[in-house]
């Protein structure tokens, strides 16, 4: 079997596989084709996959690989040159993208989206979204510290005492929960607001502290995930939210709803009563932001705060995140390529079936069927 990696299109600077995942790929009986420049924005020159073991070529060579591996969507010239009944892997947001899923099932490709594995313990090794939010985690409290114009920590000098920077962190899913631990480590004060309260001793085990706000919907049955919240609800935690917004300096957004619009947690009202030099990263950008001002992939200036709205934060770690999505990959890999190097998709096994979208012609993931039609 051959396995094509793709080069991603800008501003994506990650890689599905770094040349040392390729390396291990290799030891499972297939051969692997890199699209010349794959890993370049990643610092993984074309050399370094061939002393892996890897054959360098065009992309239309990579996209005529039995199983073609990148990480966001490929156009439609590409889709056209893929071989029929080819398997496609990758991150494709198909919740996001149902009507195009409708056309990737005529052309009989098998389109697994590893956005879409159940988040279960034994996925773990292969959540992409895991892999990839920790790390945006971490770097929105970086990017928001270098834009911040003061510092995080206290600092008492002969010149006088600085203050701790006060961060608020809306949603503590894998994301922000990093961000609690990188806040924290660089010293400042930071609160953390949730609408699942069983997050709440992960965030005092960080040192955040949870602000509550009663009756929120049950999503105990939601997978893990949070569920839509009651209009009361909502306007009760906007209240609470501007209460402690208006003290912060900075705002870390990662709000979401699986297949929604993302949550305006932060009306213009409330930025309103933010100091000047305050700072905003929204990393709930792409489905719609947390903010009533973010524009995805745009740094907004407003009464001197900055709203900067970026989901793909992972991708500045490049190499890093490169790193770990192409260890998630292996680890999927394992599930459905047999020792002798050939494909088998095995649709008993629920984290294969959670995660293939098209197969045989057809949609076979049904939330995904139901938004396509
Ligand atoms: P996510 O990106 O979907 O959402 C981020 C956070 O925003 C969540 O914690 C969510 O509750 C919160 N949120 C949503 N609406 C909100 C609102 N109105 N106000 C405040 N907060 C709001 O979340 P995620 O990081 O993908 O994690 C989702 C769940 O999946 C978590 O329970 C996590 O522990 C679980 N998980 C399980 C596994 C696994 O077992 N394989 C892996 C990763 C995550």
């Amino acid at each position: 079997m051959t396995i094509g990696l793709l080069k991603e299109s800008a501003p994506e600077n990650r890689v599905a596989l770094m040349p040392e995942s390729v390396a291990t790929i290799l030891k499972m009986n297939v051969q692997v084709i890199v699209e010349s420049g794959a890993g370049a924005n990643a610092s993984a020159a074309d050399d370094d996959y061939k002393k892996a073991g890897a054959t360098i070529g065009t992309r239309q060579q990579a996209l005529q690989a039995d199983l073609v591996l990148g990480i966001r969507g490929i156009d439609d010239n590409d889709f056209n040159s893929l071989k029929s009944s080819a398997v496609l892997l990758g991150q494709f947001l198909p919740l996001f993208n149902a009507p195009k899923m409708k056309s990737v099932a005529a052309k009989n490709i098998s389109l697994i989206s590893l956005d879409s594995i159940p988040r279960t313990t034994r996925a773990q090794a292969m959540d992409v979204l895991s892999s990839q939010a920790n790390l945006a985690g971490y770097k929105a409290v970086v990017l928001a510290a270098t834009e911040y114009p003061r510092i995080f920590p206290m600092l008492m000098t002969a010149a006088g005492t600085i203050t701790p920077a006060k961060v608020l962190i809306l949603g503590a899913g894998v994301a922000g929960l990093q961000a609690i631990a990188t806040a924290k480590r660089l010293g400042a004060v930071v609160e953390v607001f949730d609408t699942r309260p069983a997050v709440k001793e992960e965030v005092m085990s960080l040192g955040g502290k949870f602000i509550e706000v009663e009756g929120a919907a049950d999503a105990s049955k939601a997978g893990g995930y949070a569920v839509e919240q009651s209009e009361d609800f909502i306007k009760r935690q906007k209240e609470k939210i501007h209460e402690h917004a208006s003290k912060a300096d900075i705002i870390i957004t990662t709000a979401q709803i699986p297949g929604r619009k993302a949550p305006i947690l932060v009306e213009r009202a409330t930025i309103d009563a933010m100091k000047p030099g305050s700072v905003i990263i929204d990393l709930a950008a792409s489905t719609g932001g947390n903010t009533d001002l973010t524009k995805d992939r745009e740094t907004v200036m407003y009464n001197g705060i900055k709203i900067i709205g970026n989901s793909n934060l992972a991708g500045d770690t490049a190499i890093a995140a490169s790193t770990l999505y192409g260890k998630n990959v292996i680890n999927f890999l394992k599930l459905i390529v047999t020792k002798e190097g050939s494909l088998n998709l095995n649709f008993e096994d629920d984290l294969v079936k959670g995660s293939c979208i098209t197969h045989g012609g057809n949609i076979v993931n049904e939330k995904v069927k139901e938004l396509a039609n």
